[in-house]
């Protein structure tokens, strides 16, 4: 590998189906081996913390967001939260403590943790230190409080990556068999049956339902169960 040669950002919209096939396999191979006493591949919501922690050994903690800024260098007063940090050196994903105080911020938590684990699996070896803004993570505080305003387009360009980890935190979140059973039921409103069902938030709820209908060009991925 070059030293000091970087390649440009790539910002995206939405992967190509090839690419959110690969992570769907990938998270495919991390969910058989997860051992049953740490999830049984079927309760829910996904121990996403106990699988970081049992299978990664990465330490989540929940800290206020100066402490995030301080580990990273930023000034305390930056413009955008952080959502989220991934300290592979140190084998922690940090977790920003003021999303808990709302009542979507468990959720938040999880795919936070989700989405921070994708790095370490898919990027940590070219990044020892990963942090993720809001922005980047996914969604505000005013896009949680939204309800239902949330463009289902998503139509904010990311960094591959970011797009990346938030594909591999919402395919280890809401497994890929389990949502064609409940999309094959045809709830009403098959966005707001993935997130009481999963215990995830909007967006991801929506780039779920995305993800599988673009799956669906690509032949079977991840199939078994
Ligand atoms: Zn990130």
């Amino acid at each position: 590998m070059e030293e000091g040669r970087r390649e440009p950002i790539r910002l995206v919209t939405t992967l190509e189906p090839e690419e959110l096939a690969r992570i769907e396999e990938e998270v495919q191979v991390i969910r058989s081996c997860v051992p049953d006493w740490v999830w049984n591949g079927r309760s829910l919501p996904v121990p996403i913390d106990l699988i970081a922690r049992e299978i990664y050994s990465l330490r989540v903690r929940v800290v206020s967001e100066e402490a995030m800024r301080e580990a990273i260098g930023e000034d305390p007063e930056g413009h955008y939260g952080l959502s989220g940090l991934l300290l592979s050196g140190e084998g922690e994903i940090w977790v920003s403590k003021g999303e808990l105080d709302y009542d979507w911020g468990s959720r938040r938590h999880r795919f936070t943790v989700g989405h921070e684990l994708g790095h370490f699996v898919m990027h940590q070896s070219k990044q020892p230190r990963i942090f993720c803004r809001e922005i980047e993570n996914g969604e505000s505080a005013e896009d949680e409080s939204a309800g239902g305003q949330i463009d289902q387009n998503d139509p904010v360009p990311r960094p591959v990556p970011e797009a990346e980890a938030n594909s591999f935190s919402a395919a280890m979140l809401m497994p890929i068999d389990e949502v064609r059973k409940r999309l094959a039921a045809e709830p009403a409103d098959p966005v707001a049956d993935l997130q009481e069902f999963f215990g995830v938030n909007r967006k991801p709820a929506v780039r779920r339902v995305e993800t599988l209908r673009l799956l669906q060009g690509v032949g079977q991925a991840g199939g078994q169960g």
